[in-house]
């Protein structure tokens, strides 16, 4: 059951996910017990950005007894959380390809778009939360071992006391323009003919807006004044929000770093459009649909900006 998205960022691959975190009901070992008790429950189960389906179709859940017999530690199993019916659902990773199964690139399985748009959000949490895990085996703090709690949203070191949090990575990406002309650039390991909207980490200290006025200022040359929010989109790729905006220039000459860019440049609006509908003379496209920058081109195309 599909419904109506509440935001921009609904409509965007990854933003939609009908999991329902409790996150006050984590700490609660009855919970997590009960979830898992669950002849409900349903797990992911990947390897890094792999995820295993079923046999001859898209489904990519399993009971927990089919999970563990894939590989996974019952003891490892992540609760993302409940699903609207009230059915658990976990992640798990396994530690190796489990024979006779087909494991996808959950890249791939988005730029397919054919699952329901509610299962990316739940597997770009799913791919999250265990990388996170995957790469924190160990205290930031002290060095010590640490290990899973409140169902899979902390770990705990035992030496020192201090609690890990999962994290995600804020970035900026954004659509600049000067009227009716947009900023856009390519970088060497895009498609040929492929160009999209600058983007960079957002930086300790520093806010979104200031991300995309730096970010634009440092690959472009470009200075930007007012910038609007439009959308977020979680980016699995490991932990990342992208957090998109539209900026307004208050430059236009282009002094690209070269480093960072193979090529910018300003694109007329009719540029622009004809990149998106695939009908550009010189055959230069602009991203797909899975990514949010196609949707900050698509928003700025309509005039909602
Ligand atoms: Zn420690």
């Amino acid at each position: 059951m599909t419904e109506m998205p509440l935001d921009a960022s609904g409509a965007i691959t990854f933003g939609r996910n009908p999991i329902d975190r409790r996150s006050e009901a984590r700490e609660n070992g009855a919970v997590m017990a009960t979830a898992l008790a669950d002849a409900r429950a349903r797990a992911f189960a990947l390897i890094a950005d792999r995820v295993v389906l079923a046999e001859g179709s898209e489904e990519p859940t399993f009971d927990l007894a089919t999970v563990a017999g894939l590989g996974a530690d019952p003891a490892a199993l992540l609760l993302l959380g409940w699903l609207p019916d009230g059915a658990p659902r976990f992640a798990a990773r396994l530690p190796a390809d489990p024979p006779g199964r087909v494991l996808v690139d959950l890249r791939t399985l988005a730029g397919e778009g054919t699952m329901p748009p509610e299962l990316y959000g739940q597997l770009a949490q799913a791919r999250s939360m265990l990388s996170w895990h995957e790469r924190h085996g160990f205290c930031a703090n002290c060095g010590a071992p640490t290990t899973i709690g409140a169902a899979g949203y902390r770990r705990d070191c035992a030496a020192c006391g201090a609690q890990h949090f999962p994290r995600t990575d804020p970035v900026a990406i954004m659509l600049v323009s000067d009227g009716d002309r947009a900023l856009l650039g390519r970088q060497a390991r895009f498609r040929p003919g492929s160009y999209s909207c600058l983007a960079g980490f957002v930086e300790p200290g520093e806010t979104l807006e200031a991300a995309v006025r730096r970010e634009t200022f440092e690959e472009a040359g470009i200075r930007v004044g007012r910038v609007r929010f439009h959308a977020s989109q979680p980016w699995p790729f490991v932990s990342s929000l992208m957090l998109g905006c539209h900026g307004e220039a208050l430059s236009t000459e282009i002094a690209m770093d070269a480093n960072e860019l193979e090529d910018c440049r300003w694109f007329h609006r009719d540029e622009v459009r004809a990149m998106r509908d695939g009908t550009h003379p010189d055959g230069l496209t602009c991203p797909p649909p899975l990514a949010i920058a196609r949707h900050l081109i698509e928003a700025w195309l309509d005039g909602r900006v």
